[in-house]
């Protein structure tokens, strides 16, 4: 089973989606597993005791936004390592590297062989942690697309959502055959005729012919 470990301050953030459809499914019947570590549950309490010291500080060197410190995604990070072996660790930066199905297709294969059995998935926030923490836990670095984000916690869902859909036994067949459909662009379903503000939109009349031949070269164009 691939073990998802998220390091993120927001954990709640994945409990929604994580409690619906398909990803639910592969939870439940263990093809799958999410666990969360929290840095900010390695804070102690500050001297007035009731806020918990700062996690995060201003950057050496000047600069805006503020820098998450090492200690606390060290520990969360060392938590989730625990004594594992077959583990890789990915950090996420709009710099890092293009995240592709290839890549979702890679991760599911090798945990297929039982290489890679935990993903440590580490979801910065602000202007990100202190570079060292990647130093004393190096690690591959994926962006999800060439836009800037507040967090990791949305990388780490597109994460675990596109490379369970690789992994044997998450889709059911029809959903199988979905995913091989791709590049299929148009589609209809009941009613043939659909009204809206008083016009009529009809199905293209190929697909309620019967002619199998036909609709499979409209398929084609249409992809
Ligand atoms: N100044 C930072 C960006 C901070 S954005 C830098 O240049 O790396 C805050 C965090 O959101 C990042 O550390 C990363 O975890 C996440 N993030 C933002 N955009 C992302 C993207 N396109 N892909 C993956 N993660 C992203």
């Amino acid at each position: 089973m691939l073990t998802f470990h998220i390091v993120t301050l927001f954990p709640e953030m994945f409990d929604s989606y994580l409690s619906e459809s398909i990803l639910k499914k592969a939870i439940k019947n263990k093809k799958i597993s999410v666990k969360f570590y929290n840095p900010r549950n390695f804070a102690k309490p500050s001297k007035n005791q009731e806020l918990l010291e700062p996690i995060d500080d201003k950057p050496f060197g000047g600069g805006v936004g503020m820098v998450l410190k090492a200690e606390f995604y060290l520990k969360a990070i060392k938590k989730a390592l625990g004594k594992k072996k077959n583990f890789e660790i990915i950090y996420f930066s709009p710099r890092g590297k293009k995240f592709d199905t290839a890549m979702a297709k890679e991760i599911a294969k090798e945990n297929k062989k039982n290489e890679i059995r935990d993903l440590i998935l580490v979801s910065a926030r602000y202007e990100g942690f202190d570079s060292r923490v990647e130093d004393i836990y190096p690690g591959k670095r994926i962006s999800i697309g060439d836009y800037v984000l507040t967090g990791g916690e949305l990388p780490s869902m597109i994460l675990i959502d596109s490379i369970s859909r690789q992994i044997d036994g998450v889709l059911g067949n029809i959903e199988s055959l979905e995913e091989e459909r791709i590049s299929a662009g148009k589609f209809y379903t009941r009613p043939a005729i659909l009204k809206w503000k008083k016009k009529e939109y009809k199905v293209p009349e190929v697909l309620l012919s019967g002619n199998h031949k036909k609709i499979e070269e409209w398929k084609k164009k249409n992809s």
